[in-house]
């Protein structure tokens, strides 16, 4: 499996703001983003000055950029994630947005049983889930309303899982899910709307970075 190997925190100074990738740290001031707020790179304290001067592609670029690695897909599935919302009916720009958040490893992020997707990601690949009572180990799953989430029996003892059910510094669940950290299930209420989805993205500059 392909994976993203960079210090993730380059990603976040590439884009100029905090992108969330790191869980607690991202709040701390031992974000990278407070401490260095430049490009990373030799040249880094530098580009801020170009950045004034951005053209409509650097823009639509930049922001497939963010929404690609806030999800921490690869640029090959991203493309096709973007294929699968522009067959849909709906807006191409929410429905890939859309698509992205039902991934399982954003589910379990968002349930609050993973500090940030990559950690989610670590609980999907590592066999923890059952998903309706069978076990799933694949981040890409796209998760769909009545969809039973729990933590596999044998997993419950890890000291990781027992001690999320202490941790309160997690954020809310959101509405289209139901949680519940002490039994460590949750549930797919039903298929999130844009609206129910707080992430800062200007989907259709990505829309319109596909579409030259
Ligand atoms: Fe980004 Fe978090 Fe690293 Fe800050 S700590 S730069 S928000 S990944």
């Amino acid at each position: 499996m392909a994976r993203h190997i960079e210090p993730v925190c380059r990603l976040c100074r590439r884009e100029g703001e905090k992108l969330f990738l790191k869980g607690s740290r991202c709040m701390s001031s031992k974000c990278a983003i407070e401490r260095r707020a430049f490009h990373p790179g030799q040249h880094g304290p530098n580009v801020r000055a170009r950045r004034n001067k951005a053209s409509d592609f650097s823009m639509q670029l930049r922001e497939k950029q963010k929404m690609r690695r806030i999800y921490g897909v690869l640029e090959k599935q991203f493309r096709r994630y973007f294929g699968m919302a522009a067959k849909t009916r709906g807006v191409t720009g929410s429905e890939l947005i859309v698509l992205l958040e039902r991934r399982l490893d954003n589910v379990i992020y968002r349930m609050g049983f993973a500090v940030s997707r990559a950690a989610a990601r670590q609980v999907v690949a590592h066999a923890h889930l059952d998903i309706n009572g069978h076990p799933i180990d694949v981040a890409s799953y796209l998760v769909k309303p009545g969809d039973k989430i729990t933590v596999r029996d044998v997993s419950r003892k890890l000291i990781y899982f027992k001690t999320l059910a202490g941790d309160k510094d997690v954020p809310a669940v959101p509405a289209w899910l139901h949680a519940d950290r002490g039994t460590l299930t949750g549930t797919v209420n039903a298929l999130p709307k844009r609206e129910d989805i707080d992430v800062p993205l200007k989907e259709q500059l990505v829309v319109e970075y596909y579409s030259r």
